[in-house]
């Protein structure tokens, strides 16, 4: 007997489609998906944005809900949807709009909008302050290929999870110089590891975009950059991913 292909649905709030983007770049390997599932809805490859009464079986979820337009968007698809996963920084801890949250709002505004009226500036919420989210896949963005074995995992029934260690274990492994050893501002220690520590590949250290690992020590992290930083320096990197708002 013919068994009914899985339907999923990617959504985008207010991002900067790059998850999406990672996505299509896996090329074949994302369009083979379609012989396991029946994608309904994806904006990159359709016009508009997917507004129909629509049932799916697994919603993805990109960006942030910074609009009214968005937050009725997100809990539309939470009611078309058997589960939820908010795919990105953006979706998972409110990604990189957490600038915003750390400067004077009405200065920003007034410089972005020349003090224009009717334009909504809310707080940078997750995804899963206005919705309840299934799973979360971290990333800035997302990582393609921790997105395909996730999906796999789903479409076979197995309950998909996330590796739980540090970025440095990643970094280690690889090999790659340390560049907290050598002085610089890395999050390794205390972020969520699953990118194969990309940035470090690079010689840039790790701003943390997967999200806090488990039992991150975040105190005693920023101890040891007090050393050989200022606050100022410190609190910069802390800011971009929103990891400032969970010091203590
Ligand atoms: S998580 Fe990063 S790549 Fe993905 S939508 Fe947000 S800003 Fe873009
Ligand atoms: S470079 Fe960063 S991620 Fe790599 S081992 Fe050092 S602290 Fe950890
Ligand atoms: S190294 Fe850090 S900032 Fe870079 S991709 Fe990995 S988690 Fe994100």
């Amino acid at each position: 007997m013919k068994t009914k292909k899985m339907e999923i649905g990617f959504f985008s709030l207010t991002s900067c489609e790059g998850c999406l983007f990672a996505l299509l770049d896996l090329k074949e390997k994302f369009f083979a998906l379609n012989k396991k599932v029946r994608i309904k809805s994806f904006r990159l490859l359709e016009e508009g944005i997917h507004m129909s009464e629509e049932k799916f079986d697994i919603a993805f979820v990109e960006g942030s809900p910074l609009t009214e337009q968005n937050i009725e968007q997100l809990k539309k698809v939470r009611k078309q949807a058997k589960t939820l996963i908010a795919i990105g920084s953006c979706a998972h801890i409110g990604g990189i709009y957490h600038l915003k949250q750390y400067s004077d709002k009405e200065k920003i505004f007034n410089y972005v909008y020349s003090g224009n009226v009717g334009v909504e500036n809310f707080d940078v919420l997750p995804v899963n302050k206005i919705v309840k989210v299934d799973y979360f896949l971290p990333g800035c963005p997302v990582n393609a290929n921790e997105f395909l074995q996730f999906i796999h995992g789903l479409i076979i029934g197995k309950s998909p999870s996330i590796e739980q260690n540090p970025v440095c274990r990643e970094c280690q492994i690889r090999g790659y110089e340390c560049v907290l050893q050598k002085g610089e501002i890395c999050l390794g220690p205390i972020t969520q590891a699953g990118c194969d520590a990309v940035c470090l590949k690079s010689k840039q250290g790790c701003w943390g975009c997967r999200g806090l690992a488990e039992d991150a020590q975040i105190e005693n992290l920023v101890k040891e950059l007090r050393k050989k930083h200022t606050d100022h320096e410190i609190i910069k990197v802390l800011e971009v991913f929103g990891i400032k708002d969970l010091l203590n």
